[in-house]
């Protein structure tokens, strides 16, 4: 740790605890739920220096995993967790991950973030998946929650672990976004045709990937984001980032769930 990087304040149990770090193998991430967009967020931090990184799912590698990347078909039956950390390990030697999140460090230690990834698994959007931990991390852990539907992806902003939003809000959020898609097709359609979903799958959890690692790491390593406590602004927190390939829209949180309320 740089003894430049400050350590952010805990006086108040309602204050945003930003902090950050003076190179990125000082920033510590949590990552909960091992689909293949959080998987791949994985190995774009530890590609631009991140070592200290924490994964958890037990869930075994799917063959939709291995259809759409990055995890191999030989890793297929796997859990998750031991089959992220042998990637990561065998693309940075000097990686050491670990699947123990309740050895995660508090957020006030700098730099930490959280990424918490879910999918939808069957048809509809109640088919949600979500890894839940054992235990809470810190409330004031800086979160980012992502949610994958086939090929399209929603990404909510970064909010305080405790401003998360809860299940009934993932649901909603889903079927909004399936409801955009269908009413308002993209006038700018991709280049890949949609009847090629895997490409499209393959090219949003990319997409989606490089922008979480870019939210991440720009929080961990930017020092003017220690302000950010007072720009964040709990009534509009927001909105949530759709992406389907290369097209890219916002869907915003519905105001009617107490979830941002709960501590
Ligand atoms: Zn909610």
């Amino acid at each position: 740790m740089s003894p430049t990087s400050p350590i952010a304040s805990t006086d108040s149990a309602d204050q945003w605890h930003p902090s950050y770090a003076s190179h990125p193998d000082e920033v510590h991430v949590l990552i909960a739920g091992l689909d293949p967009v959080a998987a791949t967020a994985a190995l774009l931090l530890a590609d631009a220096g991140v070592c200290l990184i924490n994964v958890t799912d037990p869930g075994p590698v799917t063959a939709q995993d291995t259809a759409t990347g990055p995890y191999p078909p030989a890793l297929e039956g796997s859990p998750r967790e031991y089959a992220l950390r042998k990637l990561l390990r065998n693309r940075w030697p000097r990686c050491v991950p670990l699947s123990a999140p309740e050895l995660f460090c508090s957020s006030v230690i700098p730099s930490a973030t959280m990424l918490r990834s879910a999918s939808v698994t069957g048809p509809i959007p109640q088919d949600l998946t979500v890894v839940d931990l054992a235990a809470s991390p810190d409330a004031h852990l800086p979160t980012i929650t992502v949610v994958t539907d086939g090929s399209v992806s929603l990404t909510w902003p970064l909010v305080p672990w405790y401003r998360r939003p809860c299940r009934e809000c993932i649901v909603n959020a889903v079927r909004d976004a399936r409801k955009v898609l269908r009413d308002q097709p993209p006038l700018d359609p991709d280049p890949v045709a949609t009847a090629h979903s895997p490409a499209l799958t393959t090219l949003t959890r990319v997409i989606t990937a490089s922008g979480i690692a870019v939210d991440l790491l720009g929080q961990s390593l930017n020092p003017q984001n220690t302000d950010m406590q007072n720009t964040w602004d709990a009534e509009s927190p927001g909105t949530i980032t759709l992406r389907y390939g290369l097209h890219q829209s916002t869907l915003t949180p519905r105001a009617d769930c107490l979830c941002a309320l709960d501590g």
